[in-house]
């Protein structure tokens, strides 16, 4: 294996700053931009182009053929959660090295498909988990840890074996859930089995920081960068992406939904599978799954109950 002091231009001053920013493996130091090296490990962006361009190398990064990209296909692990016609919707349940979004109004049940799927992917393979752990970075304060204890009761888990597994981070500004999302490298690299990471709710503090047609830009911005390092630590390490998102009301929708996703084209292309929730009569929540690369568009039913997400 290359470690960092193997690389040209990297002494050990070099691969310390490299570490503390988060970049102590070579696939994350080969799919980093040298704008961003640069400033998180306080290196010139002459060294961080070098450091790159030898860890490309090491891992050797080049074209691969559509075989290559079938065999790590092969790798990706489904998350499921209690509704099997849920499941059956998204093609089998939430998938690693992608990133799902859910969106709806308020009380539509992201916040609960969230918990639930913080509990199922602890669950063995054979049952439809992926026995790992998870992180969930909350910005709205809507994280109970009282919920996953009845969600893991239903599943018939030990409650506080499932708590120790889920590693919260409450963000307080869109800086700050940027910051944190940057540090699961780090809790990977250090030995946590991570296989879910949860973002509820994306938009939240993007929408209350960034005001006005002015700031849009900025915004838009700052959100690609935030999503590329989601969906780089989904493909580093075989990792779903969960995220939750808000709607904004279309009063001038004649015809279709009148209601949109937020957060504009650049998370529109970011989300491989986007899942519309909507209520319906009696406590019954619908499901559609609106864009997904290679299944067909559909719905399905579910309720919500104490023991978590049924048919
Ligand atoms: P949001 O889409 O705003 O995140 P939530 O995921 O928080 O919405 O969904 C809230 C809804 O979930 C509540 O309106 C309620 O119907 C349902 N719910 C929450 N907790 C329970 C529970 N313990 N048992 C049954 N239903 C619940």
């Amino acid at each position: 294996m290359v470690e960092l002091e193997d690389l040209p231009s990297v002494g050990e001053k070099t691969a310390q700053k490299l570490r503390d920013a988060g970049f102590a493996d070579m696939m994350r130091l080969a799919t980093a931009t040298a704008k961003e090296l640069a400033v998180k490990a306080e290196i010139g962006e002459g060294v961080a182009e070098k450091v790159i361009e030898a860890a490309r190398k090491a891992e050797s990064i080049d074209f691969e053929t559509a075989y290559d990209v079938m065999e790590r296909r092969r790798d990706v692990g489904r998350i499921t959660v209690g509704s099997e016609a849920f499941n059956e919707l998204i093609g089998g349940g939430i998938e690693t090295q992608s990133i799902t979004e859910v969106f709806g109004e308020f009380g539509s049940g992201k916040s609960q498909i969230s918990h639930e799927l913080a509990v199922t992917v602890q669950l063995p393979r054979d049952r439809g988990g992926l026995d790992g752990e998870c992180v969930f970075i909350d910005t709205e304060n809507t994280f109970r840890p009282e919920r996953i204890e009845q969600i893991s009761d239903g599943f018939e888990l030990d409650h506080e074996e499932v708590l120790q597994k889920i590693h919260i981070a409450r963000a307080f500004n869109s800086a700050h859930q940027i910051l944190m999302a940057d540090k699961i490298n780090e809790l990977i690299q250090n030995g946590s089995n991570i296989k879910l990471v949860i973002v509820d709710s994306l938009m939240a503090h993007f929408r209350a920081e960034y005001v006005g047609r002015e700031s849009l830009a900025t915004r838009q911005q700052k959100l690609n960068q935030h999503l590329h390092a989601l969906q780089n630590i989904a493909n580093t390490y075989n990792v779903a992406v969960f995220i939750t998102n808000q709607v904004q009301a279309r009063p001038d929708a004649f015809f279709g939904s009148p209601t949109k996703a937020i957060g504009g084209h650049v998370l529109g292309h970011a989300s491989t599978y986007r899942i519309w929730l909507k209520k319906g009569l009696a406590g019954k929540r619908i499901a559609r799954l609106v864009d997904s690369p290679h299944l067909p568009e559909g719905e399905c039913v579910f309720k919500i109950t104490s023991d978590g997400i049924v048919d």
